[in-house]
């Protein structure tokens, strides 16, 4: 999940070669969550691009991914994508206390982290990272693919491996 032009569509091509989400050259392209298959057992869900302290309560996009949170029993973790150079947001804040009230496991992935340099993006890693509180944080670029291999170990270890259906 992530807000558009996160680098959302270009970190699911990177992880995984599947080559499955189209990625826009508008911001906000992506509507509909999409559901892919790594393997039998390892499914991504992408979400929309948001928006969320917009659509909260109209429209019917924000309903679907509620309902999804609220209901997918085989929901395992979530994935929370930012810009780095952005500030949390209430729409994060919105993803964090759903993640937070359904006990979904989840991870906070700061992309483009090529975009700063090293003392901005310490102090962007640490103010965005004492205002989300997340679990787990990832610095990540996917453009230079630098954290991008373990963040799918991380993902594949904490929300695939050994876990029920
Ligand atoms: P989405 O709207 O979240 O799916 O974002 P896209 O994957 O379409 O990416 C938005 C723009 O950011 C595109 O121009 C990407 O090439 C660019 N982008 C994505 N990840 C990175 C990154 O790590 N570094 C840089 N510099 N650009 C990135």
């Amino acid at each position: 999940m992530g807000r558009s032009n996160c680098g959302k569509s270009s970190l699911l091509n990177k992880l995984w070669s599947f080559k499955v989400a189209f990625v826009s050259s508008t911001p906000g392209r992506t509507s509909l969550l999409n559901f892919y298959a790594v393997n039998e057992k390892y499914r991504i869900v992408d979400s929309p691009g948001y928006g969320f302290a917009k659509v909260a309560d109209t429209k019917i996009g924000f309903q679907a991914i509620r309902e999804y949170l609220n209901e997918r029993d085989n929901l395992r973790g979530a994935v929370l994508i930012m810009d780095v150079r952005r500030s949390w947001g209430d729409e994060e804040e919105v993803l964090k206390d759903y993640f937070n009230a359904q006990g979904i496991s989840w991870v906070l992935v700061l992309n483009k982290i090529d975009k700063l340099n090293r003392s901005a993006l310490q102090k962007q890693i640490k103010t965005i990272g004492e205002e989300a509180e997340a679990p787990e944080l990832r610095a990540v670029s996917t453009l230079k693919g630098d954290g991008t291999q373990d963040l799918e170990k991380y993902i594949y270890s904490h929300f695939v491996k050994g876990k029920k259906r």
